[in-house]
């Protein structure tokens, strides 16, 4: 197959597993590089893809929670589903580690979830969302539970 210009096109899905990759690193300058994380909640192929709403409602958790990590918050540079509803990309400056992220996750997961209605979703409203009628709440514990057992074994 050709080498892509997209680093995630040079992963083989097939055999990606569930877990935490840092898929490139992109430097800006002398001191600066971004880098783009893989958390890929579903294995590819093997199972049904997280649905729309759960991939919506922790966009909206994730975007405003990980900003708020004391650690990591501040070197947050985005926060984005991916289209193939497997996962989803963080982008962070240089100073965050794999292990950072991992723990910011488990801090979260403890401090906010299980969530119990909408007034949980930050940012879920017609002025700060595009589609404030799509969201999850039960499955979305579900993803996340399972997604936290994926770090907590790595
Ligand atoms: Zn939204």
């Amino acid at each position: 197959m050709k080498k892509s210009v997209v680093s995630s096109f040079d992963v083989d899905h097939r055999t990606l597993n569930e877990g935490l990759y840092l898929r490139s690193t992109y430097q800006i300058d002398d001191k600066l590089s971004v880098l783009s994380w893989d958390l890929r909640f579903c294995r590819p192929m093997a199972k049904e893809p997280l649905s729309a709403g759960v991939v919506h409602t922790i966009e909206h958790l994730m975007a405003y929670y990980m900003r708020l990590d004391e650690k990591i918050g501040r070197s947050i540079v985005s926060f984005c589903p991916m289209g193939c509803q497997t996962g989803f990309y963080l982008s962070t400056m240089n100073d965050v580690t794999a292990a950072d992220i991992k723990a910011a996750l488990i801090r979260i997961h403890k401090e906010v979830f299980p969530i119990k209605s909408t007034e949980d979703i930050v940012g879920l409203n017609e002025i700060q969302c595009g589609n404030p009628a799509l969201y999850a709440i039960d499955e979305t514990n579900v993803a996340m539970n399972r997604y936290i057992e994926v770090l907590k074994s790595l």
